[in-house]
């Protein structure tokens, strides 16, 4: 895969944007119209994230992860990619696999949303690519339920898959190409580009 020539990062919040919409793609990024942040749709890793989480106890971590090792706050970016992030935790498991670990203020829904998904795949892209060990694995935390982690497993077709939605990004910047609409209709009436939006 190759990002366009003159593509500076996407970041894996523009990612998750896109996955909201690809339509965002195509307003930000060819059009260069930028969101209204105030109105912006509410993107998983909300600032006050960072203003309320604690970090999750190491002695739990290690007993229940088998994590050996933490770097917090971890800026990563992929040439290969085009792609850059920053994982809240990297982890280094006693399996000598590494793994992203995201907090996530909210509470457990049952259930691993997609986004949330592509976003561990793509900490975890970045994770191998810049440390050269193999991730299996990554972790969900939801603060609000006293801080319950989630095991998201990732297999290379699960990688493929992230990368895939990369590539679709790279292609509407590139190529200029109007996307499909979301189909989810529920999200025009709030989306900032609802009024130049041809649906
Ligand atoms: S109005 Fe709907 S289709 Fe258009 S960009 Fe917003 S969310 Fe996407």
């Amino acid at each position: 895969m190759s990002p366009p020539q003159e593509a500076t990062y996407l970041t894996v919040t523009h990612l998750l944007e896109h996955l909201y919409c690809p339509r965002f793609t195509y307003f930000e990024h060819v059009l260069q119209i930028p969101e209204h942040q105030e109105k912006r749709f509410k993107v998983q890793k909300g600032r006050e994230v960072h203003e309320e989480r604690q970090h999750v106890n190491p002695g739990y971590l290690r007993k229940k992860l088998g994590v050996v090792r933490r770097e917090f706050e971890v800026e990563l970016a992929s040439m290969a990619h085009g792609v850059k992030g920053i994982v809240d935790e990297v982890l280094w498991l006693e399996d000598e696999t590494m793994a992203p670990f995201d907090y996530k203020f909210a509470e457990d829904p049952g259930q691993v949303y997609e986004n949330l998904r592509v976003q561990s795949l793509l900490y975890g892209l970045l994770i191998r690519e810049n440390y050269g060990k193999p991730v299996t694995r990554g972790f969900l935390c939801y603060t609000r339920s006293n801080y319950r982690v989630v095991e998201i497993p990732m297999a290379e077709e699960d990688f493929e898959r992230a990368l895939r939605i990369m590539q679709e990004c790279f292609d509407i910047i590139r190529l200029g190409l109007f996307p499909e609409a979301t189909k989810w209709t529920a999200r025009c009436p709030d989306c900032c580009y609802r009024n130049i939006c041809v649906r």
